[in-house]
């Protein structure tokens, strides 16, 4: 295969050149020779530019190309390349003997403008418009066909293995690196490169092939000899590898070339996923093939050698596997994150901004992006998240990404017309619930949805008071906040608010007092009388205490006899997180008046909902033109329809009863094990664990060093209760038995022995 590369550049003295002009094409001019690492080539005056093709290249690599440049000029026009120009018979191209008295063919092209690019000379906007037209080369040859595309050629990077045996030639420094890019190669790429989108690519839109004006925009593509059938998204990755090289910022620059690339040809999932590799991979075959070349009075095969090694040990020492993700990540679409602040610098713009707001871990994470069970790094780490009840089917789930964002380039309006997102969303949701839960009335946030149950239950009941757990937590809003006695710290409790022991008893040293049961707390309310019982089901704040039937029952039915409705806040254990249904109320046997949700319901997304009966909801309606401009809005809705089809066909409920038994399970026995660990309560993928000091007293300073040491080995899990002392744990519903099992034994490895 290499001796078509090694094969020397035609030899034709000038005067053979201007003969051979004349006489087949009737063009006469100056002389000028061009650059060529194959071909002869020479500009004739301003006009032309005759290309004596390399004796290896045959007469149908010739055809093949000569059609390719037909097929573009004619699907698209626009593009700048240059076009055949006949001889005086017609022929696009002309045999010629050369000193050598090898066999070459002769093309005359007509004469592009432009100069190629310095490595450093494209901004960001040229780089963009460069890829934009290697995709757009890449579509006007797709479905283009001639016999000789099969040719094996070296600069292919699906035959970058073959490099293997000049990786001596590469200097010392250079050697390991394009070794590694080639191990990479074998074991990543070779085995998926065969199912990717395969077609006839130019291969070669790099700078010494593409010419650009002044204000960088692409002028001309004037080389067409190295096209082959590969994989597509090699166009890409040649186009990336060539212009990149040479460039200081070479890792900042790849992103423009991505965006400009999916703006005409976005990437399949495949594709994306070895982009890095590909580009990796011809950086080593340029670095092999122009250390095989090298001469020493040849600066510009130095320089690509040179650029190439030095951009895959740029790339080695950012970290591969980092690379590869990044590339991959901006491949899908994903908003570069290279040019980001250091964690410091950020955090302080952060604090200047944001004020003391909470960040979770001591040493806070810098995220970019989620995917499934994980969030990714800033450092490129890959952490288990095991914390967030909002990604419920997992993060960036793709069947939510794609419902979203087709309706978000569709449509996205409030709930004021007629569509039928919504529509169907609600009659899910009601088809879901306990019977009687008839009305649902979107908003935007779990802490919305509260606020809305209550002033419906204040206006159907005509009273104001309402009881809550005792470290509750409802909401921000000026009412769901004293419904919320974590939120509370040292104020006083609000007038209309009286707290219930959650299920296990109330913990004594908290400062506001609790009752053991509805009687009691109703009369704590006194004159405001009981409107509304606002209860989480899992029990969170209160240091995670589901189930709790008898408990769940008892408070409804005491609730009920004093005239009051009851609220099944789902916000925490909604959405088949219990593993016994879609909620948790379900489960208790009994007939709540409102049923509140929020996080999980579009897996990211903003969408919340009240469900909760006519004779509730609809006088409330009337009364106050009840309307709410983002609730359930299509995007909205889109989210929360995708979220439950993930949830049925996915099997999620089952898989959360399934998977949290291990969990429980697990726990349990490091439990049984470890003196750190108390009490395990589970309730399908919820998990609360008390941690205990060495007298087996509750630990909260303890459990914040096992939740921040997890962070440190890549595992997310949260603290909560009264006294902090619990370990909270929530991982998606779609995290799989190694992922819990690998947590357990993380948090093993954590505990003081
Ligand atoms: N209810 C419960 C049980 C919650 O856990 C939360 C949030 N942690 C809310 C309501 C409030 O939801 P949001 O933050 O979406 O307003």
């Amino acid at each position: 295969m290499l001796e078509r590369l090694d094969e020397p550049v035609p030899r034709l003295a000038e005067d053979a050149i201007a003969a051979l002009l004349r006489e087949q094409y009737g063009v006469d001019g100056p002389l000028r020779r061009l650059a060529g690492e194959r071909d002869l080539n020479h500009a004739v005056g301003g006009d032309y530019v005759l290309k004596v093709q390399n004796a290896t290249d045959g007469e149908d690599v010739i055809e093949m190309s000569s059609l390719a440049i037909a097929e573009l000029v004619r699907r698209d026009p626009e593009l700048p390349i240059a076009h055949i120009v006949p001889t005086r018979t017609g022929a696009l191209w002309h045999p010629v003997t050369d000193a050598a008295g090898r066999t070459c063919f002769a093309r005359l092209f007509t004469f592009l403008r432009g100069h190629h690019p310095g490595p450093d000379e494209l901004d960001e906007r040229g780089l963009y418009r460069w890829a934009r037209v290697v995709a757009r080369v890449g579509r006007g040859l797709r479905g283009f066909f001639h016999p000789a595309a099969r040719y094996e050629i070296a600069w292919d990077i699906a035959r970058a293995p073959a490099q293997r045996d000049g990786i001596e030639t590469v200097p010392e420094g250079g050697r390991e690196v394009v070794a590694a890019v080639l191990d990479r190669f074998e074991t990543h790429v070779a085995p998926v490169l065969g199912g990717l989108r395969a077609q006839v690519v130019h291969n070669d839109m790099g700078r010494a092939n593409v010419l650009v004006d002044d204000a960088g925009a692409v002028s001309g593509i004037i080389d067409f000899g190295d096209m082959t059938h590969t994989a597509l998204v090699c166009d890409l990755a040649v186009a990336m590898a060539d212009v990149l090289n040479g460039r200081a910022d070479a890792l900042d620059a790849a992103p423009a070339m991505i965006a400009g690339y999916r703006s005409i040809t976005p990437l399949e999932h495949d594709e994306a996923a070895v982009l890095a590799d590909l580009v990796a991979a011809r950086l080593a075959i340029t670095a092999v093939i122009m250390s095989k070349h090298v001469r020493a009075d040849d600066v510009d095969v130095l320089d690509e050698r040179d650029g190439a090694v030095d951009l895959l040990r740029t790339i080695d020492a950012f970290g591969f596997a980092r690379f590869a993700e990044e590339i991959a990540a901006q491949a899908h679409g994903a908003a570069p994150v290279w040019r980001r602040r250091g964690d410091a610098e950020l955090r302080r713009s952060r604090d200047r901004t944001f004020g003391p707001q909470t960040l979770s871990y001591d040493e806070p994470l810098h995220v970019v992006r989620g995917e499934g069970a994980y969030l990714i790094g800033a450092d490129g780490r890959r952490y288990l998240d095991a914390y967030n009840n909002v990604p419920v089917v997992g993060h960036c789930h793709p069947e939510v990404v794609r419902a979203t964002s087709a309706q978000m380039a569709t449509l996205n309006t409030n709930t004021r017309y007629l569509n039928e997102a919504g529509v169907e969303l609600a009659e899910r949701l009601i088809a879901s619930a306990p019977p009687g839960l008839d009305r649902v009335l979107f908003v935007n946030s779990g802490s919305e949805a509260n606020d809305l149950a209550l002033r419906i239950a204040r206006q159907a009941t005509g009273r104001r008071g309402a009881l809550v757990t005792r470290f509750a937590y409802h909401g921000i809003t000026a009412a769901t906040f004293e419904l919320s006695p974590e939120s509370w710290q040292h104020a006083s409790a609000p007038p209309d608010v009286a707290l219930l022991d959650p299920p296990g008893g109330a913990h004594a040293e908290l400062p506001h007092p609790s009752h053991p049961d509805v009687a009691a707390a109703v009369v704590a309310l006194g004159g405001a009388g009981l409107a509304v019982t606002v209860v989480d089901g899992s029990f969170i704040s209160d240091g995670m205490r589901g189930p709790a039937h008898g408990w769940i029952r008892r408070t409804a039915t005491a609730t009920h006899a004093h005239g009051g409705l009851y609220l099944a806040d789902e916000v925490q254990a909604g959405f088949g997180r219990t593993g016994d249904a879609l909620w948790s109320v379900a489960a208790a046997d009994v007939a709540p008046d409102f049923i509140t949700l929020g996080k999980p319901m579009g897996n990211g997304f903003p969408v919340a909902a009240v469900l909760t009966r006519s004779d509730l909801a609809d006088p409330f309606i009337e009364a106050t033109d009840y309307f709410s401009t983002f609730g359930g809005n299509t995007v909205a809705a889109a989210a929360g329809l995708a979220v439950l089809h993930v949830i049925e066909t996915d099997g999620l409920v089952e898989r959360a009863r399934a998977r949290g038994a291990r969990l429980r399970t697990r726990l349990e026995e490091l439990a049984c094990r470890t003196p750190a660990l108390g009490e395990v309560r589970c309730w399908g993928l919820m998990a609360g664990v008390d941690v205990l000091d060495d007298a087996g007293r509750p630990d909260a300073a303890g459990a914040r060093r096992i939740v921040n040491a997890l962070r440190q080995r890549g595992v997310l899990i949260g603290q909560t209760g009264p006294r902090g002392d619990v370990l909270k744990i929530r991982p998606p519903l779609i995290v799989t038995t190694e992922q819990l099992d690998l947590l357990v034994v993380e948090l093993g490895a954590v505990l003081p022995s």
